[in-house]
């Protein structure tokens, strides 16, 4: 039996809670082989990012040459892109159709507070995106307005979409009020909104690298991307249940896959 492969591109951490180590952790974890294309690497723990450094555009363009020529992925998620040169890398592989059922976390900032990524490198990609899942404040950053509430949510995700992803998930686990930890979902049928039962704990460092990595594994497997978006949802939940007692570094640990 050979498994699904499934392409993630995004940074390393260092610390193996969010990045590149989260999403091939989410991978093996789901019985899909994950093949990785590193955009940047941290020096990062539970504590915050100490240090980024950024791949060269040839890097990011060469990695992915390898892995697509000989390991052509069913989904591909696209996490931090640290500079234009690697966006335009990933964008020549889209438009070339090699990166299938492509799920975009356009990421910018670690919840530390450092930069990781940049807005007009994650624009360039979003034409080629099935879904893709900001959080609040990397939706505000693409719309341009405050995204607060569940309704703003909503308004961005559609604003969004027009834009050319086909699903916007805008995540609201951020969101401090009230005991329920909502999405706001835009497809071609209408907005929605996702919700569960927040799970309070200081160990969510991941969480939006872990729920893009499982939308593309459902992908990949076959799923449509509302039962993908469901399950996703779920296995974040459940992901970050297993670590709520883990006592892994004096910061914000990672989640138990
Ligand atoms: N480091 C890398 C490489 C990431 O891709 C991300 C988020 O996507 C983070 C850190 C931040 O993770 P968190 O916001 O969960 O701390």
């Amino acid at each position: 039996m050979t498994p699904p492969t499934v392409l993630t591109i995004a940074g390393s951490d260092s610390g193996a809670g969010a990045g590149i180590q989260a999403d091939l952790k989410v991978f093996a974890s789901l019985r899909l082989y994950g093949t990785s294309v590193v955009t940047a690497t941290t020096a990062q723990n539970t504590r915050g990012v100490q240090d980024v450094f950024p791949m060269p555009g040839n890097v990011v363009a060469a990695q992915l040459t390898s892995v697509l020529d000989d390991m052509p992925p069913r989904a591909a998620k696209v996490g931090m892109l640290a500079t234009a040169e690697a966006a335009a890398a990933v964008a020549a592989k889209a438009r070339s159709g090699l990166l299938p059922n492509l799920v975009i976390d356009p990421v910018l900032e670690s919840s530390s507070g450092r930069r990781l990524g940049v807005v007009s490198a994650i624009e360039r990609l979003l034409p080629h995106a099935t879904v893709i899942t900001p959080n609040r404040e990397e939706a505000s950053a693409l719309v341009g307005w405050p995204v607060d509430t569940p309704a703003d949510m909503a308004g961005a995700a559609a604003q969004l979409a027009s834009n050319g992803p086909r699903y916007v998930v805008v995540t609201g686990g951020d969101l401090v009020a009230g005991d329920d930890a909502v999405d706001a979902v835009w497809t071609e049928a209408g907005a929605r909104f996702l919700h569960h039962p927040r799970i309070g704990t200081r160990n969510n460092h991941g969480t939006g690298c872990t729920f893009s990595a499982a939308i593309a594994a459902r992908l990949a497997l076959g799923d449509a991307v509302p039962e993908a978006l469901v399950f996703a949802k779920e296995y974040v939940a459940r992901a970050l249940r297993g670590a709520r007692d883990w006592n892994l570094g004096g910061g914000q640990g990672p989640l138990d896959h």
